[in-house]
């Protein structure tokens, strides 16, 4: 064997799930298509974001968490949620609990570099940049991944956790279900006036979303999803003018609004793959689920993944047993569906209730957010789903996701 296992796919969760393994003794490779210095020093992607306390808390086991200075992981203390034009909200707050934040938020960017800077520190995986796998087989006793450069690497185990669209997916013969919102997320960061009080928003609005969530200072990461065809015109708007739309839209609570940052465009495309695992290879990250953004959960998702499958392995190398045996990955594909099932499912709704126009679901949202704030043990399980550590949840609340 070349390696133990090989790691395809070096953002987030490819990272997380190789440092998850960085005791284990094994021999590891990391492939990443990008060049090593675009890794090496991340750019800001417009995506900031939302990580539950189940999430820090892996992420200080994976010693990443101290990497993080306190500026670039500001707290959310409460959580509003809107609807439409109205001023009534549900909310989320810690004021009874003995915590004292909801969760927090950290750049994509800032997550990947100190993932990369902690990564390099180790002596068991090797990480071979611009490079692209162009084929993968796999037997009972090995898994051979053709690299773009000819070489083929064997190993008792692959991983995929090249994104969403992964292509490593395609070529094990996992299929997956797949869902085009026809809409797109556009993300940037933007100054204001008012303080924000560590408070974050998600507003509703007819057709359209809009999520205000609190960064360090006067800032907000501004999250505006709308249908497709309204993309070119929010991208080339003039930035006086998409400030003063956002400050409309959300109300003038914050007074002026500046664009800080340049503005990225996502479209919006749900992935939940009907397996996690093939012979002697497995899903991880976007690769196995890949969320609408509304509920926060997509990374959330990746790393609690990344931790349940370095968890079955890390406990098959103490016991002298074939960490790519089926049953493992199966136990594995198994236990990780039970929570992604249920949200991935859960969030598709939310973002069908939430943005449909029609009268009927106008007044049935009204009701919802009533509902949920004055039935105690219902909104003390969105509460818990947000705040618990032990098991998943994402940060905005999946209704579905809480039962
Ligand atoms: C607008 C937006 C907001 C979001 N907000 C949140 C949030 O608040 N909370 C949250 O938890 N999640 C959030 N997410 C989701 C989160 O960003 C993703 O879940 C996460 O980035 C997925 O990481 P990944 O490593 O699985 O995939 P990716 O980030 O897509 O990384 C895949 C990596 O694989 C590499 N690669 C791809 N193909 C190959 C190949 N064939 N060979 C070699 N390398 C390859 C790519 O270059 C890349 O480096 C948000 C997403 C968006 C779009």
């Amino acid at each position: 064997m070349d390696y133990d296992i090989v790691i395809v796919g070096a953002g987030p969760a490819g990272l997380s799930f190789a440092r998850s393994l960085a005791d284990s003794g094994l021999n590891i490779a990391l492939i990443e298509k990008q060049p090593e210095a675009q890794l090496a020093a991340p750019e800001f992607d417009g995506r900031d974001i939302a990580l539950t306390h189940l999430s820090v808390r892996i992420l200080k086991e994976l010693g990443i968490w101290a990497r993080f200075k306190a500026s670039d992981r500001p707290a959310i203390k409460e959580a509003r949620v809107l609807d439409g034009k109205s001023p009534y909200s549900l909310n989320f707050d810690v004021k009874k609990e003995p915590l004292e934040e909801l969760g927090y938020l950290v750049s994509n960017h800032v997550i990947r570099k100190a993932l990369f800077d902690e990564i390099r520190t180790i002596d068991n995986i090797s990480m071979l940049f611009d490079l692209a796998v162009t084929a993968l087989a796999t037997d009972n006793r090995m898994a051979s991944t053709t690299l773009s450069d000819g070489r083929v690497l064997k190993s008792r185990l692959v991983i995929a956790a090249d994104s969403r669209f992964s292509a490593l997916r395609r070529m094990a013969g996992i299929s997956a279900s797949m869902h085009d919102f026809g809409r797109v997320c556009i993300v940037c960061r933007m100054e204001h006036q008012r303080r924000h009080n560590s408070v974050a928003f998600e507003c509703f609005d007819y057709g359209r979303t809009l999520a205000v969530l609190p960064l360090s200072g006067h800032q907000s990461s501004i999250v505006l999803t709308a249908p497709m065809d309204q993309r070119d015109a929010f991208m080339n708007m003039d930035s006086d003018e998409f400030g003063r739309d956002i400050r409309q839209r959300f109300n003038s609570r914050y007074g002026e609004m500046t664009l800080t940052t340049r503005r990225f465009a996502y479209p919006l495309v749900g992935v939940h793959a009907t397996t996690f695992y093939a012979r002697r290879f497995a899903l991880v990250g976007d690769a196995a689920v890949g969320m609408h953004p509304v509920t926060a959960h997509g990374y959330n998702l990746g790393l609690s993944g990344a931790n349940i499958l370095a968890t079955e392995i890390t406990k098959a190398v103490a016991e002298e047993r074939d960490i790519g045996a089926s049953a493992l990955l199966e136990r594995y594909s198994r236990k990780h569906m039970r929570t992604t099932k249920p949200m991935y499912h859960g969030t598709n709704e939310i973002v069908k209730f939430f943005t449909d126009d029609r009268l009927p679901a106008r007044l049935a949202r009204k009701v919802a957010l009533r509902l949920a704030n004055n039935v105690p043990p219902l909104k003390n399980a969105i509460r818990r789903k947000l705040t618990q550590t032990a098991e998943v949840g994402g940060l905005v609340p999946s209704f579905s996701g809480s039962k």
